[in-house]
C-alpha cells in the first residue's frame, strides 16, 4: 500500500496513520465462536428489541432472536447454534449504560444457511428492503442505522457508497474490498436497485490501483470510483455529499433531502450476503490493534466478549492498560473483557500501561480556540463545553451542539488535553 504514514489536516497537524498500515496487508483471520455469546438485544439506532426466546430455548445460527414493531427495529440473530442460558444486563460501549442480552452457551458453530442462493435479476425494491430488515442489516460503518430505511427513501438520483475508512486504526473495509470484491459489487447493484439510481460513485482515500480485482469489477459494472485526498477530516455523510457531489446538505436535513442516500462499503457486502445468500447479520470484519500482536484483520461473530478475543490472540491482563472498542477517535474504552462486540464494532485498540490514557492528565481550558479550528462542521467545542458544564439548553441549541459529528478532532489537538467529545455528547443528550 502506497499511503503516507501520517494523515496531514487542516489547521496543520497531522494524524499517525501506523496502525491502519500495520494491518491494511493482513487478510481476514476467523476468530472461533466464543463458549458463551452475548447477544444485545439492540444493536441499531432506533428502537429497542423484545427477546423472542426463552431461558432453555434451543437456537440455531441465524435465528431471529429479537424484534419489535415500527419502521425503526431491526433484528437480531442468534451468532451461535446452542441454548439461551439467561438474559442480563450487560455494559453497552455505545450508550454507556447497561442494556438487555441474551447469554448463549454455544454447542455447534457452523454456519447454516437458511435458503438457497438467487439472482439479483429475481429480485424486486420491495424483497431486497424485506430480505434487508428481516436479516438485520444495519450500517457497518459504525453508525448502526437501518439499512432498510435508507433504501426506502425515495427520488434518489445518487448513491455514494462510503469507502473511505478514514480512521487511524481501522483497515477491515479496505481488506474487505481487496479479499470480498464480488459479493461489494452484488451488494452496491442490490442497493442501487432499492433506490432505482444508477448513479453510483464508490469513494475512496487508496491510491489508484491498490484495490486490483475490484476497481476492475467497478469499472466492469459502470460504477464510478472517486479517490479523495488521503485525511481524516471528512468524517460525516453529509460532508461527504460536499466532497463528492459539491451538494450542501443543510444544517438539520439528511442527505436523501438532496437526493443522495450514502452507505458503507461492509453494509454493501452483508446487504449481499443476506439478499443472494440468506446469511443474517451475525458476524462482521473488525481491525484489532495492539503492540504486541500489531495490526490484524478480524473476522468475528457478534456477541464475542474482549476477553474471548485476546485469550485466542494470546494477550494476557497484564499487558493491558485498556481497549477502546471502534474508532479510536470516536470509540469508548470498555469497564472490562467482558464486554461483547455488536453490530457497531468495526475495531479493537488495546494500550498497555506505557501508553496511560492521556485524558487522566487533563489542564484548564487556555482558550486557544484550536479546537474550533479544526471543527470540519465548523461549531464551536469551546463554548459548548461551557454550556455544557452549566447545564445551558438555549445555549447548546444556539450553538448547533446537535451538528456534531463525534469525529473527535477537537480533543485530539486540545493542548490542555480536555476531552471535549464527552461534553459534545452530553450537551447532545440534554437537548434530545
Ligand atoms: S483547544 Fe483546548 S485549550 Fe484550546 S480552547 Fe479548545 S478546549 Fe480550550
Ligand atoms: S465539535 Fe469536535 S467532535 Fe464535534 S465535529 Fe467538531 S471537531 Fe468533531
Amino acid at each position: 500500500m502506497m499511503m503516507p504514514q501520517h494523515f496531514k489536516e487542516k489547521g496543520r497537524f497531522s494524524i499517525d496513520i501506523s496502525m491502519k498500515l500495520d494491518a491494511i496487508n493482513k487478510p481476514f483471520q476467523e476468530v472461533p465462536p466464543p463458549d458463551e455469546a452475548v447477544v444485545f438485544l439492540r444493536q441499531h439506532v432506533g428502537s429497542a428489541n423484545q427477546p423472542l426466546v426463552k431461558k432453555r430455548e434451543s437456537v440455531e445460527a441465524g435465528q431471529k432472536v429479537g424484534d419489535a414493531k415500527g419502521d425503526f427495529a431491526v433484528p437480531v440473530h442468534s451468532p451461535v447454534t446452542g441454548t439461551v442460558k439467561t438474559m442480563r444486563q450487560v455494559f453497552n460501549p455505545i450508550s454507556r449504560e447497561k442494556e438487555q442480552a441474551l447469554v448463549i452457551t454455544t454447542e455447534d458453530t457452523d454456519l447454516p444457511l437458511k435458503e438457497d442462493s438467487v439472482g439479483l435479476d429475481e429480485l424486486n425494491r420491495e424483497r431486497i428492503i424485506e430480505k434487508v430488515r428481516e436479516s438485520g442489516i444495519v450500517g457497518l460503518g459504525g453508525a448502526a442505522f437501518p439499512t432498510h430505511i435508507k433504501l426506502s427513501a425515495k427520488n434518489i438520483d445518487h448513491l455514494i457508497i462510503n469507502a473511505k475508512e478514514s480512521d487511524p486504526n481501522l483497515a477491515c473495509d479496505v481488506r474487505l474490498m481487496l479479499d470480498r470484491p464480488e459479493s461489494i459489487v452484488d451488494g452496491i447493484k442490490l442497493m442501487a436497485r432499492a433506490l432505482d439510481t444508477r448513479d453510483i460513485v464508490v469513494a475512496t482515500r487508496t491510491e489508484k490501483g491498490e484495490l486490483g480485482n475490484f476497481e476492475e469489477l467497478l469499472q466492469e459494472n459502470n460504477i464510478r470510483m472517486v479517490w479523495l485526498h488521503p485525511s481524516y477530516s471528512v468524517g460525516s455523510e453529509r460532508l461527504l455529499v460536499k466532497e463528492v457531489l459539491n451538494r450542501e446538505v443543510p444544517s438539520g436535513r439528511y442527505p436523501p433531502d438532496v437526493g443522495v442516500v450514502v452507505h458503507n462499503v461492509a453494509t454493501a457486502y452483508a446487504v449481499a450476503r443476506a439478499v443472494l445468500h440468506g446469511e443474517p447479520l451475525i458476524s462482521r470484519g473488525l481491525t484489532f490493534y495492539s503492540e504486541k500482536t500489531g495490526g490484524r484483520n478480524l473476522w468475528l461473530r457478534m456477541g464475542t466478549p474482549a476477553g474471548h478475543v485476546m485469550n485466542y490472540l494470546e494477550i494476557s491482563p497484564e499487558d493491558v492498560e485498556r481497549v477502546i472498542f471502534g474508532s479510536i477517535m470516536m470509540g469508548n474504552s470498555i469497564p472490562d473483557w467482558s464486554v461483547p462486540t455488536s453490530k457497531y464494532t468495526s475495531g479493537m485498540t488495546v494500550f498497555t500501561s506505557a501508553e496511560p490514557d492521556p485524558y487522566r492528565r487533563t489542564l484548564p481550558c487556555i482558550r486557544c480556540g484550536y479546537c474550533n479550528t479544526v471543527c470540519p462542521v465548523d461549531i464551536y467545542p469551546q463554548l459548548i463545553m461551557e454550556a455544557d458544564k452549566k447545564g445551558d439548553r438555549e445555549r447548546l441549541r444556539r450553538l448547533h451542539v446537535e451538528d456534531c459529528i463525534n469525529c473527535g478532532l477537537c480533543s485530539y489537538v486540545c493542548p490542555s488535553i480536555i476531552r471535549l467529545t464527552g461534553y459534545l455528547q452530553n450537551g447532545k443528550r440534554r437537548i434530545k
